[in-house]
């Protein structure tokens, strides 16, 4: 599919020829990666953050954010959780904390690999190449950084670097997958000022970065935000700004199937969020094959607000946890067993 095709399918209207699409990514998904869905233990370690991205709720900026980082030992109880669900992965996630140290995260990580068998994502943002070598030492599997948008001016727009610092996520996504990391990206859909043309741009990269899982919400405002606050001002002309609705997110998961068959797409949280009935439903059956229930203790999770009303906030590891099962099943999919790696990935170590 070029360019042209990808352009297409963003921008029309028609449900009938939709329903097209949602069919031969759901082919595409069934032939490459099959029926099971893999779960992950999403584990929200800290919600410090170094960074003042203008769309997320958790950036330096806002202080009317309590924060947290997870004790070691927290930490560890989650990993249990997700061993006693069957789950194959914990993924850690944190905003930039630097607090985070080196170390601190060797320690965990190993804990994790010698009690366990679970793969380890992280999703730390922009670290120290050095970190990114220990920790993938430490025996990290994976690493998650969302590149948000390939408009590089757009980019810099939302994701002001660190003080004498460049943020390019691009080269350090070709890092990651040097140094030995299966790779995930993703992006939001619908960033004010973000057009279609950036959009279908940026799944070509998905394919042309061969980046092995792939994460599309759509962005949702945060009061908290100068993003939120502002998003008028920001948009493209009429006729070109992507809208961040539960379609056009839809869209973009199965296009992106389509066009890289054998990687992990997740049915997001933030997908989850904007259509709390069915948007998981909907990411599973246009492409996804991913889900990440939260594990993150309650207390926490209503801290780490990216953005507000986020699902499954107000309830505890053991009802997500079974609410999500039994949705799987119900769609006639199977729960994923061992570690869910990325075929993408494993086709190229073959
Ligand atoms: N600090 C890490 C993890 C960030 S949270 C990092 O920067 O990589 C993970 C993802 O949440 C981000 O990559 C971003 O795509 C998404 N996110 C943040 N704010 C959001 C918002 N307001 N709406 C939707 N998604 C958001």
């Amino acid at each position: 599919m070029n360019k042209t095709e990808i352009l297409e399918w963003l921008k029309t209207d028609d449900t009938d020829k939709l329903q097209e699409l949602w069919q031969q990514a759901n082919e595409a998904r069934r032939t490459s990666v099959g029926e099971e869905v893999h779960l992950r233990g999403l584990i929200e370690v800290s919600n410090i953050c170094a960074r003042d991205c203008g769309y997320c709720g958790i950036r330096v900026g806002n202080r009317d954010v309590c924060r947290y980082r997870m004790s070691a030992d927290e930490i560890m109880e989650s990993v249990q959780l997700a061993v006693g669900f069957g789950y194959g992965t914990v993924v850690l996630q944190a905003g930039e904390d630097y607090g985070i140290s080196r170390e601190w995260l060797c320690d965990i990580i190993a804990r994790i690999k010698r009690d366990t068998p679970l793969a380890i994502t992280l999703s730390l943002g922009e670290r120290e190449d050095e970190e990114l070598v220990a920790w993938h030492q430490a025996g990290a599997d994976r690493y998650l950084l969302r590149f948000e948008t390939s408009n590089r001016e757009l980019y810099d727009r939302i994701h002001p670097p660190l003080p004498g610092r460049d943020s390019d996520r691009f080269l350090i996504l070709r890092r990651l997958r040097q140094i030995g990391y299966e790779v995930g990206s993703g992006i939001m859909v619908g960033i004010p000022g973000q057009s279609f043309d950036d959009l279908a741009n940026d799944i070509l990269l998905f394919r042309e970065y061969d980046i092995d899982m792939v994460g599309i919400g759509p962005y949702i405002p945060h009061p908290g935000t100068p993003l939120g606050m502002s998003q008028a001002d920001l948009q493209c002309p009429p006729g070109e700004q992507v809208p961040g609705t539960e379609l056009m997110t839809c869209k973009v998961v199965a296009l992106t199937r389509i066009l890289c068959p054998l990687i992990n797409i997740p049915s997001t949280t933030a997908l989850a969020t904007i259509n709390r009935t069915e948007g998981r439903e909907h990411g599973l059956s246009r492409g996804a094959n991913i889900v990440m229930p939260n594990l993150t203790p309650k207390k926490y999770r209503e801290l780490y607000e990216i953005y507000p009303a986020k699902a499954s906030c107000d309830e505890n590891a053991d009802e997500s946890n079974a609410r999500i099962k039994k949705q799987i099943c119900i769609m006639g999919r199977v729960i994923g067993t061992g570690r869910g790696d990325s075929p993408n990935r494993k086709n190229k170590a073959a």
